[in-house]
């Protein structure tokens, strides 16, 4: 996969990483302000990071068992989005994605000088691969966008139309796996990353985690697209923090499918609820649902009763995603709209 131009001949910013007794090499200070006993005994803030983020990726590598050298952790999966336009994007290349979708693809587009273009969805949200392909064999795009789970309909792609998409292009495809751990089947393309020579799988640990404040996502590619990546990443780019935090999280899988497993059993009772309600869901194999309400101003009047739920602007209005929340969240957002629902048909 060819990156742009102008880092093609780039080196990674390569730390030392000899054995000392005395660090005098980084023009780092005494941890005077949080020496041990203080907090946090376990790290080094005077310290920088490790630039690499060995030690988290190897607890990654047991999750998602594939190895450490395939993937780049960061700031979250924005960062690795980021960071892969900033490798492979010329000005004037093209991006495609489907309509709608995670907003940040068209928004980083733009910042990247690149041509966005978007293949609406179905009348009913779901997504049409062959309509993909077919655009993709016209307009030689240099990368696609697949949110699977989508963002923010909840549509999941079946891995064999995504994996036709990797086969029948010459774009990097980049399939952002944000929700996966949410979906009935959790079936990932991670372990297909060798296999191909333009596949990238996103992941985070702001979601199933529940760390979004962390800040902590990773790709998943082969080993020439990690190599190139690598290249520009910024040295340092996850802080010491965070690399402990995401240890120690990953180190606590067990916890984590209870908690997605607990969002899926409360998903369907949400779900049942807004259709009783005359809402029109959508399928979602995410930690949301997408709905269709004719009740005018819904989300204002929410905000009025301290809700928050997500609402869509034209040519969407009239549409929404609310994410599941625990039983007693979804609970008071079902009484809410009970009572919205009875004060409208009453005036
Ligand atoms: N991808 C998708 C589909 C998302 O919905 C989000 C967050 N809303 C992200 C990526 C970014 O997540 P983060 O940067 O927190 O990993």
């Amino acid at each position: 996969m060819k990156t742009k131009n102008a880092v093609k001949d780039l080196k990674p910013y390569q730390p030392n990483e000899v054995p000392y007794t005395i660090k005098l090499d980084a023009n780092e200070s005494e941890n005077y302000l949080f020496p041990k006993g203080v907090c946090l005994d376990y790290l080094e803030f005077n310290l920088y990071p490790d630039s690499q983020a060995s030690a988290l990726r190897k607890s990654i590598e047991r999750f998602i068992q594939v190895d450490q050298s395939l993937i780049i952790a960061g700031n979250g999966s924005s960062e690795m989005i980021e960071l892969i336009l900033k490798t492979f994007i010329e000005p004037n290349d093209k991006i495609l994605s489907f309509e709608p979708s995670f907003s940040m693809y068209s928004i980083f587009s733009k910042i990247y000088f690149a041509d966005y273009i978007a293949v609406p969805s179905e009348d009913d949200f779901s997504l049409d691969m062959n309509k993909m392909i077919n655009l993709a064999k016209k307009v030689n795009p240099k990368i696609i966008f697949i949110c699977s789970p989508n963002n923010p309909t909840g549509f999941l792609f079946n891995q064999n139309d995504i994996l036709k998409l990797v086969q029948n292009t010459q774009a990097l495809v980049v399939v952002d796996e944000a929700y996966i751990e949410f979906s009935s089947q959790q079936k990932s393309l991670i372990t297909h990353v060798s296999s191909y020579e333009n596949l990238i799988v996103l992941r985070t640990l702001s979601k199933a985690f529940g760390l979004a404040g962390a800040r902590l996502g990773y790709l998943v590619s082969n080993q020439g697209i990690v190599n190139a990546l690598n290249r520009v990443k910024s040295p340092y780019n996850l802080n010491s923090i965070t690399q402990y935090i995401g240890i120690q999280a990953l180190s606590q899988v067990e916890k984590m499918r209870e908690f997605t497993n607990q969002i899926i059993e409360n998903k369907k009772v949400l779900n049942q609820d807004l259709v009783t309600l005359g809402f029109q869901t959508y399928p979602s194999e995410a930690n949301f649902i997408f709905f269709r309400s004719d009740i005018p101003d819904l989300f204002e009047v929410l905000v009025e009763r301290k809700i928050l739920i997500r609402k869509f602007t034209k040519p969407m209005d009239g549409y929404y995603r609310v994410t599941v929340g625990n039983s007693e969240q979804n609970q008071i957002l079902i009484k809410n709209l009970k009572e919205i629902i009875h004060e409208k048909s009453s005036c």
